[in-house]
């Protein structure tokens, strides 16, 4: 059986998991951008990251078999540092035209605060701005119910979002 693999990670995968994926039957991947498992020091890291998954992940999914796709962001745990955000945000839209990159994501509430609710908006406006689609990250926390709503309520209440 042929599958797709729609939310993956393959920045921290070796190469022998691009082998165990084919093995499996998978044929595309799409990989939303996410923390690193350390806060980046500076939006220079971010471009160096957007570069790793749009140019080198393809590549290095193509012999493979597996079409490799992305998304791009800076994640919510990152996002209550606004002015890495802010800096991100405009490094972003560079990227948006790779024909690799399949829309704004993973964006989303880590620990519920005002800083990262004003994060995802900033990136869902511009995900409006571009006509690019949104991929949605909801919190791991204990307040994985509370943050999910506090996110479709932001999203009900933007005017410039059709149901
Ligand atoms: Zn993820």
């Amino acid at each position: 059986m042929k599958y797709i693999d729609p939310h993956v990670h393959m920045v921290s995968r070796t190469t022998d998991d691009y082998d165990s994926l084919a093995l499996t039957g998978c044929v595309a991947l799409s990989e939303p951008a996410f923390w690193s498992g350390y806060d980046r020091f500076s939006a220079d890291a971010f471009v160096d990251y957007f570069e790793h998954i749009t140019s080198f992940e393809p590549a290095r999914a193509k012999p493979y078999g597996i079409q490799h796709y992305t998304w791009l962001c800076l994640n919510p745990k990152e996002g209550e540092d606004r002015a890495l955000t802010k800096e991100v945000l405009q490094i972003i839209p560079t990227y948006l035209d790779r024909p690799t990159v399949l829309g704004i994501g993973e964006i989303g509430l880590n620990r519920v605060t005002r800083n990262e609710m004003d994060t995802f908006l900033e990136h869902v406006d511009m995900a409006v701005e571009h006509d690019q689609m949104i991929l949605i990250h909801t919190p791991h926390l204990e307040d994985k119910f509370k943050g999910t709503q506090h996110i479709v309520d932001a999203l009900a209440s933007d005017s410039r979002i059709q149901p």
